[in-house]
């Protein structure tokens, strides 16, 4: 644990105040003092040009590195079925195994568990390790975070990925946090450092300005979140045998969250996520009553309803619709972006769509560059009238 304190050596210069991120430096009496706010990040340590400012860490025990090994994917699942991301992890576990010389695994905990177990198998998994439990039926953070790490510490994986899903964005930092390792939030590149036994982790930083690659050369297991749709899924094979492992674990029962009912979001009828077709609102709609043109094409197309975050700002749809680098990222087949701009922190959620169709009444929307077709016109006519054409040919 580290701690820090101002020494007598302090003149009360004020030099220091602005060096800290979190305002957590006073000067009172000519001399600074260190508020609780203060999250021991050490970045004022280097203002002080008279080394008043007493900061010492505790280097921790670099773990035994050699004892891990496997490359792990948490199998995120709802009512029995597995979310497509963890296939999709399945698909670059394989790879990144393949590249360590070792085996690729799935961590699956919930109730009634065996037809998952095998399609993990079929999606690329050499061994399951299966928690099946009654009391595992709706996902709990304290409950999954605290069997995944017993089973983490019994097995040893050297590398885990985790979908950066809801469920995932809250598990990850928990496991990681008792584990005492690091961990690289929404990657969109993996790859192995085969001499150091590295995963390579690269993620956009400074709002999408550089691409920064992470490593974590002293603990383990190296932990990485990837958003769905970012790598592929493997092509399911029915003949692939695999192992499956029930792990001994205590099933906490005495967490402080209670989960007493899930409500599924009453405005998405189809997951964003996983959507072969997604129809979304920008700010050019210029009415949440306009929404409905989009939801009506939405409609008629079985796709998903997606927005900018101008949308979700404006409080006219959910933030669980908003598609960018604060939302998610999604692959359709089909994106049909109605009234959006084309800011570069969307287009980092949608970029990958095969088809990308682009409505704008602006001619030199940045949206456009990228839009395999274009349509120059108000979305107010061109909506009702694609919906209307749809609905003769297929509905
Ligand atoms: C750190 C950070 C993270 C961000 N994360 C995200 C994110 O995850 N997702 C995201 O979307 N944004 C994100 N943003 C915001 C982003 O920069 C843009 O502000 C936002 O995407 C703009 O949304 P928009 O395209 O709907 O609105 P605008 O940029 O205002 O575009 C509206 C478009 O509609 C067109 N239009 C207007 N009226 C009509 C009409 N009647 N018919 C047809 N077209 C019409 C206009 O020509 C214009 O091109 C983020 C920003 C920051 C700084
Ligand atoms: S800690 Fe150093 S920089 Fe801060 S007020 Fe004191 S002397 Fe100045
Ligand atoms: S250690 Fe970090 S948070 Fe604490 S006072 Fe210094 S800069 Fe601020």
């Amino acid at each position: 644990m580290a701690s820090i304190k101002i020494t007598d050596q302090c003149t009360g210069c004020k030099l220091c105040l602005k060096s800290c991120p979190f305002g957590a430096i006073v000067v009172e009496d000519k001399k600074a003092r260190i508020l609780d706010t203060c999250t021991l990040c050490g970045a004022c340590v280097s203002s002080c040009k008279f080394e008043a400012i007493d900061f010492t860490k505790e280097e921790s025990q670099a773990a035994d590195l050699s004892a891990y090994h496997g490359v792990w994917v948490f199998a995120e699942q709802k009512d029995g079925k597995v979310a497509n991301v963890a296939f999709e992890l399945l698909g670059e576990g394989t790879r990144l195994a393949a590249k360590l010389d070792t085996k690729v695994s799935a961590v699956l905990l919930g109730e009634g568990m065996e037809s998952a177990s095998k399609e993990l198998i079929t999606h690329g998994a050499d061994t399951v390790y299966v928690v099946d439990d009654p009391k595992l039926r709706q996902y709990n953070d304290e409950s999954y975070a605290d069997i995944f790490v017993q089973v983490v510490k019994a097995y040893k994986p050297e590398i885990i990925l985790i979908g950066a899903t809801t469920y995932g964005r809250s598990l990850a930092p928990r496991v990681a946090s008792v584990l005492n390792t690091g961990l690289t939030a929404d990657c969109t590149g993996l790859e192995i450092d085969t001499q150091k036994r590295e995963l390579l982790q690269t993620r956009p930083a400074f709002g999408g300005n550089l691409m920064a690659t992470i490593i974590c050369p002293n603990h383990r297991p190296q932990m990485a979140s990837v958003r769905p749709k970012v790598m592929k899924a493997l092509e399911p094979d029915e003949t692939r045998q695999g192992e499956i492992i029930v792990p001994d674990v205590n099933i906490p029962t005495d967490t402080v969250t209670k989960v007493l009912e899930v409500v599924n979001s009453l405005t998405e009828k189809v997951n964003l996520a996983e959507a072969d077709i997604i129809v979304a609102a920008g700010r050019g709609i210029g009415k949440p009553e306009n929404l409905r043109y989009v939801e009506e094409l939405a409609d008629v197309l079985g796709a998903a309803v997606g927005a900018s975050r101008a949308v979700v700002d404006a409080g006219w749809i959910e933030y669980s619709h908003q598609v960018g680098q604060t939302g998610k990222t999604v692959g359709p087949k089909i994106y049909i972006a109605c009234g959006i701009s084309g800011a570069v922190q969307h287009l980092a959620g949608m970029s990958s769509s095969d088809i990308i169709i682009a409505i704008n009444k602006n001619p030199d929307a940045p949206i456009f560059k990228l839009a395999n077709i274009g349509l120059v016109g108000d979305l107010v006519e061109i909506l009702p009238a694609l919906t209307k054409e749809f609905k003769q040919r297929i509905g």
